[in-house]
């Protein structure tokens, strides 16, 4: 018997790029030294009240829109009411489903296997993250950074028939995120944290009709986008041995965790026994109107997202497709690539020396664009000394080589190995005879004779040329320039 699989995602993201918090005045910086980004009201010290992030607001209703969801008519929050060591308040500031969140009811198209596929989205909220506990030998450690960090949820529908679309779904939200400067998006900071929902069903059944669906369970805050994959294909088979043992029927709707370590799920709790958060309107928070003269600056302020990037570098710039999808991968990328054009360089070979030699040597060096000492000025330089025949394409290989490991400027280094060489006769003509000029007495020995003395006077071309001049050349010419004094 085949089996069909259902996948729903909820997906946490903090928004890293405000100054602030989301209801405090305190820095945005969870990673930095721990308890030093903390106001008083994220220790819920009492009189404390929250004040609204409005760039947090901002961030996350151009993600709504990003994500052809509606948005409210009133900004709201609700509170969510538990106690946890790490949640000092007692309760978690966040938004339900009623009256509307940041955003409901809309749709993502992404790409899977160079297939475009649609999911629909439930909702995007807007929430504060809790603090942080740290597990030592001797105890555990809270450190509040991380208390009330701006937080995205969204919810997907259960769209996803495999792990493939799930994690290329949630690797189109992180581009959208970081396209948007919305979030780094960076799960190896805790930045993205996500809960994973399977079920199957037996192949020949309609999946349109939710009576179908088999028993969801829900896997809770895998933090990589590998462990979703892993979490998901673990839990397909699980699901399927529980079907092909007779033993499906008796399993409960459960809430389960992903192990790194042994590569499982393991049970933590039924849903039978599901936590009633209480969940009443944040009295705090005063109604607020959303208007739609700032929901239209808003839209207008969507910075150009990675597919309409890579429209453009095929459409415009004529790079293929493969290379366009490298360029886009990484926004730095992207940005380092259009500043390279934007100073004159030619696009094709811009893209050229990005996907095949800088990205390769930056992962051989493990470094991120970002930290290359090679600057798109280089690069532009350097694609222009190969147009203008200054160097060959085979000496260049070598100074992007030792720009990239340098910060030299490849002009400099081209002069300072003597690659950059001047072939142009006018030109050492000239040098020629400034040289001549200065040297009356050497004439004179030459003239007397001393022909040799044409090497000495040679040489200070080369040195007034700092060494550019095409040595056989200045020979030549000055052999001749010479004769005629
Ligand atoms: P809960 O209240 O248990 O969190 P929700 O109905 O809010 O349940 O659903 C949460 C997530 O579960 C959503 O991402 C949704 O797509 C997913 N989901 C719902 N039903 C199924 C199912 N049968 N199989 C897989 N995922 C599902
Ligand atoms: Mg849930």
């Amino acid at each position: 018997m085949g089996y069909k699989v259902l996948i729903g995602l909820e997906m946490h993201c903090e928004i890293s790029n405000t100054k602030t918090k989301v209801f405090s005045s305190a820095r945005n910086g969870y990673s930095e030294k721990a308890n030093t980004n903390v106001r008083p009201v994220d220790m819920a010290f009492p009189g404390t009240l929250p004040v609204v992030n409005k760039e947090a607001v901002r961030l996350a209703l151009m993600a709504s829109m990003i994500l052809n969801c509606t948005q409210p008519e009133y900004l709201y929050f609700e509170r969510k009411n538990y106690y946890y060591p790490d949640l000092p308040k007692g309760f978690q500031i966040t938004q339900e489903t009623k009256p509307a969140p940041i955003g409901s009811f809309g749709y993502l198209d992404y790409e899977v296997n160079g297939e475009m596929k649609r999911v629909r989205i439930n909702n995007l909220h807007l929430e504060e993250d809790a603090a942080s506990s740290d597990h030592y030998s001797s105890g555990s450690r809270i450190n509040y950074n991380r208390a009330g960090v701006p937080l995205l949820e969204l919810v997907t529908e259960p769209d996803f028939r495999s792990a493939d679309e799930a994690v290329a779904f949630l690797e189109t939200m992180r581009s959208i995120y970081q396209y948007a400067d919305i979030s780094e998006a960076d799960s190896k900071k805790g930045q993205v944290r996500c809960d994973v929902n399977v079920s199957i069903m037996e192949d020949n059944l309609d999946e349109e009709d939710p009576k179908n669906w088999g028993t969801k369970i829900e896997i809770k805050n895998v933090n990589s986008f590998g462990g979703v994959r892993d979490a998901i294909n673990y839990e397909i088979q699980r699901q399927i041995d529980l079907k092909e043992d007779g033993k499906y029927d008796e399993m409960p709707q459960q809430t389960r965790r992903w192990d790194e370590d042994s590569g499982t799920t393991i049970y933590m709790r039924s849903k039978v026994d599901a936590i009633d958060y209480k969940y009443f309107v944040e009295p705090n928070i005063p109604k607020f109107k959303i208007s739609k003269e700032w929901l239209s600056d808003i839209r207008k302020s969507i910075p150009r997202l990675a597919h309409e990037r890579k429209e453009e570098y095929m459409n415009k710039y004529e790079v293929s497709e493969y290379d366009a999808n490298i360029l886009v991968k990484e926004k730095a990328v992207a940005e380092f690539f259009e500043k390279t054009i934007s100073l004159g360089a030619n696009p094709k070979s811009a893209s050229n020396w990005i996907t095949t030699n800088l990205l390769g040597q930056l992962n051989k060096l493990e470094l991120t664009i970002d930290e290359a000492k090679l600057t798109p000025e280089h690069l532009a330089e350097l694609i222009k000394m190969v147009e203008d025949k200054e160097i060959s394409s085979q000496q260049a290989k070598g100074v992007f080589t030792e720009s990239l490991e340098t910060g030299k400027s490849p002009h400099d280094i081209a002069s300072e190995k003597g690659l950059k060489q001047i072939t142009d006769e006018g030109e050492i003509v000239k040098v020629a005879n400034e040289v001549l000029d200065e040297h009356p007495d050497v004439i004179e020995q030459y003239k007397n004779g001393k022909t040799n003395m044409v090497n000495y006077l040679v040489g200070q071309v080369m040195k007034k040329t700092g060494g550019k001049a095409n040595p056989s050349l200045a020979r030549d010419v000055m052999a001749k320039e010479i004769e005629k004094r």
